[in-house]
């Protein structure tokens, strides 16, 4: 395999695989940058059906840790983890503990959290072998522990900011959202809009969340396909990446895309498409980077969870600049934030270098 070839290669630092053949780990972890500290990123266990699918996905998650972490203000670099298996049959205690062994190798170059497909449980065993490892269980009034929570509370905030932006609205009442994957963060995003009034309409392939939702919320269900064309003011995707592109785009009847998800776009240009179709779309590393923001609190020590509210209030300021300088230069949104992104870690390497 041409790693250093692939689109998805963007000067990462360092890769490094992990075996184990009592426990069948076979891991991949990726820094890709750690111009500002420790590369952190979670840990994504996956049943990869090939090597290659595994590696351009964390080659492709380390870099937006970077870009995350860099925009998010955070002391760390970006990095990312996977584990070629899948979460519902292979988990064991022996598995974390090898991965944690591989954490561990790098002393300390890369910091890893949960992900998809991994939990708070499975990161206590991470931690019996390293402590380079964060998003763990905490006492009340802690920093840490699950970030899903936090990414949803910085999502919410998001979407307010980019409601306000694009629509004109200070407050939720009667906006229309929906709400595509009801897991850890869909949820309680799901839960903070229905707080405020957002008449919602969800969607998930589990049927059984889907039910407890509507029961909830008030939520309108639509079959999982269908969602993306719901005729709603904000579409929020908290599935999985690469949920928007050329196909899905002239679908949309949303005027506002603002999500948990990774990797939104399936590639740069969507954002073009986007912005052409009259859609203002929320950087997909900006608005979802309250965990990250939990994580690095919970990893410095100390903080308290109140901090980590008040640090997650940034996100819709940053959005918010994000949106004024791309109507200002007539420039897409991931655009902006790509390249305040790169200035960021590229000033960062010149003032080592000086
Ligand atoms: P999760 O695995 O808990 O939830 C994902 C949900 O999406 C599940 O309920 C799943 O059934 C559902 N889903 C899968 N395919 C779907 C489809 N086609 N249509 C509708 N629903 C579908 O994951 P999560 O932790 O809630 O994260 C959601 C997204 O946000 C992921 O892309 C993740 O990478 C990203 N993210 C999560 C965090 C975090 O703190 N958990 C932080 C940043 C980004």
């Amino acid at each position: 395999m041409e790693i250093f070839d692939l689109r998805e290669f963007d000067g990462h630092e360092q890769i490094s695989f992990g075996h184990d053949a009592p426990s069948h780990l076979r891991a991949i972890i990726a820094i890709h940058s750690s111009a500002l500290g420790p590369a952190a990123g979670g840990c994504r266990m996956w049943p990869y059906a090939r090597t290659a699918d595994a590696v351009a996905d964390v080659l492709r998650l380390s870099r937006g840790m970077s870009y995350k972490n860099a925009m998010a203000g955070l002391p760390l670099g970006g990095g990312k983890a996977v584990i070629i298996a899948d979460s519902r049959t292979a988990k064991t205690p022996e598995l974390f503990a090898a991965f944690g062994r591989c954490v561990d190798s790098l002393g300390g170059r890369y910091i890893t959290a949960e992900d998809v497909g991994t939990t708070t449980a499975d990161m206590a065993q991470v931690a019996r072998v390293t402590r380079y490892v964060a998003g763990l269980g905490r006492a009340p009034g802690e920093a840490g522990g699950d970030p899903g929570p936090k990414t949803a509370l910085g999502v919410f905030l998001g979407i307010k900011a980019a409601v306000r932006f694009r629509l004109g609205h200070s407050e939720l009442a009667g906006i229309k959202v929906a709400v595509q994957g009801l897991g850890g963060v869909g949820y309680h995003l799901c839960a903070l809009l229905a707080g405020e009034g957002a008449e919602l309409t969800v969607a998930d392939v589990r049927a059984a969340v889907v039910h407890k939702a509507c029961d909830e919320f008030r939520a309108r269900a639509v079959p999982a396909e269908d969602l993306i064309a719901a005729q709603v003011d904000v579409l929020a995707p908290c599935a999985l990446g690469a949920g928007l592109n050329g196909t899905s785009i002239p679908r949309l009847r949303a005027r506002i895309v603002a999500g948990a998800a990774n990797n939104q776009l399936a590639e740069d240009e969507d954002g073009q498409r986007l912005a052409a179709a009259g859609i203002l779309y929320a950087p997909d590393y900006v608005i979802n980077a309250g965990g990250i923001v939990s994580v690095s609190r919970e990893y410095q020590g100390g903080a308290t969870e109140a901090q980590v509210i008040a640090d997650i209030q940034g996100i819709p300021l940053r959005l918010t600049e994000i949106f004024e300088r791309a109507r200002r230069e007539n420039r897409t949104t991931n655009a902006v934030a790509d390249q305040m992104a790169r200035e960021l870690l590229a000033g960062r390497r010149q003032q080592r270098v000086a």
